[in-house]
């Protein structure tokens, strides 16, 4: 019952609620700090076509208020979300053509990463959207491959928009970096490779001595950086980068479907003080 009161108060800081109407209440008030959110919504797994039908329904719904709210949002989808694990064509087909809308509106369309079992197709599909200039690929640096996706990805084409994370799933140690360490050693041997030879990325983490160091290696080499976080981890923090004058987005879900990401928070988490802080920190 307790837990259950927890698992209520704490999605109310990461989710945004269950309607557009309030992913884009929140966008407009991150806009307010120069913030640009990354809209979610939430959802994935889906086995059924109906589920992927109706979250692009949703999703060209939010693209729309989007436009007519005028205001600056990315919005980010997950490959199961739009059918991944029914078929690769569909969930091709289905991104695409999602692609090309927000592109029509000005939007950035992002490709969360799920587990390792889906990486392949989800670079695959991101390939063939990259031409259109407004898509970006989430990686993850728990992931032992990511070295040679990120490479891969820059010389297919330098433009490459790559959001670089540690990785919300686990693995197994064949394929997987284990332990929060090694999983951020990695992170940094990542992050100074898209220094040296990619042109534009985004640097999502909450951890100050990432971000510290990637403002020191961006003195040098002057690429197009953005820091991101998650709705209700950091707020004030990214508040203050954003003051600082640094590009700055935030992850925003919203929906019905809160329990798979709540659980992921709680589980990465793991400390107290994940739950301590998100309690305490910044509202917005
Ligand atoms: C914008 C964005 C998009 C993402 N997209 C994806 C995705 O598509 N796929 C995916 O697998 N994962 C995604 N993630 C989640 C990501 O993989 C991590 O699970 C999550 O960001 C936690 O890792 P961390 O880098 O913050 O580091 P952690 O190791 O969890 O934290 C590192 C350090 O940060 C500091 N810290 C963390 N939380 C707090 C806090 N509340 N207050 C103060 N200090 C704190 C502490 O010093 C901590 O030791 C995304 C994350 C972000 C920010």
């Amino acid at each position: 019952m307790c837990s259950a009161i927890l698992e209520r108060v704490l999605s109310g800081r990461w989710i945004a609620g269950p309607y557009i109407s309030d992913a884009i209440n929140q966008a407009q008030k991150f806009n307010g700090y120069g913030i640009t959110p990354i809209i979610n919504y939430l959802g994935e797994d889906y086995s059924e076509r109906a589920d992927v039908k109706k979250s692009i329904a949703v999703y060209k719904e939010l693209i729309a208020r989007i436009s007519e709210a005028r205001i600056r949002a990315d919005i980010s989808v997950k490959p199961t979300q739009l059918g991944l694990k029914i078929d690769e064509q569909y969930f091709e087909k289905n991104y695409i053509l999602l692609s090309r809308l927000a592109l029509s509106k000005n939007i950035r369309l992002w490709l969360d990463m799920e587990t390792a079992d889906y990486v392949d197709q989800t670079i695959s599909a991101y390939k063939r959207a990259v031409h259109l200039g407004n898509v970006g690929i989430c990686i993850q640096s728990y992931l032992r491959r990511s070295r040679r996706d990120i490479r891969e990805l820059l010389d297919y084409d330098i433009h490459a928009n790559i959001r670089l994370v540690k990785g919300a799933y686990t693995s197994n140690k064949s394929s997987a970096f284990i332990g929060r360490d090694k999983i951020t050693d990695n992170y940094h041997t990542l992050m100074r490779y898209l220094f040296e030879k990619g042109r534009r990325f985004t640097i999502a983490t909450h951890d100050d001595r990432i971000v510290t160091e990637a403002i020191r290696m961006n003195l040098k080499y002057k690429r197009d950086v953005t820091y991101a976080m998650l709705r209700g981890i950091r707020n004030g923090y990214l508040i203050q980068l954003s003051r600082m004058g640094f590009q700055t987005s935030v992850y925003v879900p919203f929906g019905d479907e809160w329990v798979s990401y709540s659980y992921r928070r709680l589980k990465e988490g793991g400390h107290l003080s994940l739950i301590i802080r998100s309690l305490f920190d910044y509202s917005i």
